[in-house]
């Protein structure tokens, strides 16, 4: 069984969705977790008080990862709390859907800020004490929009495409220090993100899904806590699909 007992990790929008998910899997494999939030504080208090509940430790971040001062802050202060940080989700991002030709530019800018940028800030922030130990776990959360281009989200796909960039560059760049990098790209995943979406566009997107059903958080956590893990130390540089099928 996956084995992360002594490791801390911060994973970042951790307070809901995908995140939420992820730090509660992290934390059942023997992770101290840092949940970062940007606005949900009684969100993350409540992931916190479910892995305490655990036996490890958790503390609750408040940072925008599309500030650089906030980033340094939220760091120092998982540091303060849990020590210097063993695993790095980037999981936080948003999305602005608008077409092309009407997208304006904070659309584009602000997308590519929080779901790209956050990443790099983050990853930078923590590499130093990652090298230090020679040990590092860097997962990525991207998107098969990333891949395939979605209709409406120029920006999103861009920024989830970028990431898949960042992940490569940094694999190679760390891989001399014992610190993997990989992303992970899901499909249709039922949270907030996802809710708004039109039932008609639900069922037409469903019909697509091999598997026949949407994913649920669960489904992207065990891999990415696998990739955390021991057992994926000479895996680097790569994108792995969490979508039912509906990209091959
Ligand atoms: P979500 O909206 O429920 O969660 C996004 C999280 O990011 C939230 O916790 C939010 O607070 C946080 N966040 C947003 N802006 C932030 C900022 N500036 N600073 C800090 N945190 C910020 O959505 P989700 O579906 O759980 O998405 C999680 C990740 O998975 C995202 O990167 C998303 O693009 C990706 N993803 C989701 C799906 C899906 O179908 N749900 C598919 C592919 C990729």
């Amino acid at each position: 069984m996956i084995n992360l007992s002594g490791k801390t990790a911060l994973v970042t929008g951790g307070s809901r969705g995908i995140g939420r998910a992820v730090a509660i899997k992290l934390a059942e494999r023997g992770a101290d977790v840092a949940v970062n939030y940007r606005e949900r504080a009684d969100a993350a208090a409540e992931v916190c008080e479910a892995i305490t509940d655990m036996g490890v430790r958790a503390v609750s971040v408040q940072a925008d990862v599309s500030s650089p001062e906030q980033v340094t802050a939220m760091v120092e202060a998982v540091h303060a709390h849990l020590g210097p940080i063993d695993i790095l989700v980037n999981n936080a991002g948003i999305v602005a859907d608008q077409y092309l030709a009407m997208m304006n530019e904070d659309q584009w800018a602000r997308v590519l800020d929080v779901s790209l940028g956050g990443a790099f800030r983050c990853t930078k922030a923590v590499v130093r004490d990652m090298m230090k130990k020679r040990w590092g776990r860097i997962v990525n959360i991207s998107s098969v929009a990333g891949l395939t281009g979605d209709i409406r989200r120029a920006n999103y796909s861009a920024a989830k495409a970028g990431l898949l960039g960042l992940t490569r560059a940094t694999a190679r760049e760390l891989a001399g220090h014992g610190i993997t990098v990989n992303a992970v790209a899901p499909g249709i995943i039922e949270t907030d993100l996802t809710a708004a979406m039109e039932p008609k566009r639900a069922e037409t997107l469903m019909a697509l899904i091999p598997l026949g059903r949407f994913g649920r958080p669960e489904d992207v956590a065990g891999l990415v806590a696998f990739l955390c893990s021991e057992e994926a130390a000479y895996i680097t540089g790569q994108v792995f699909v969490v979508d039912g099928g509906l990209h091959m």
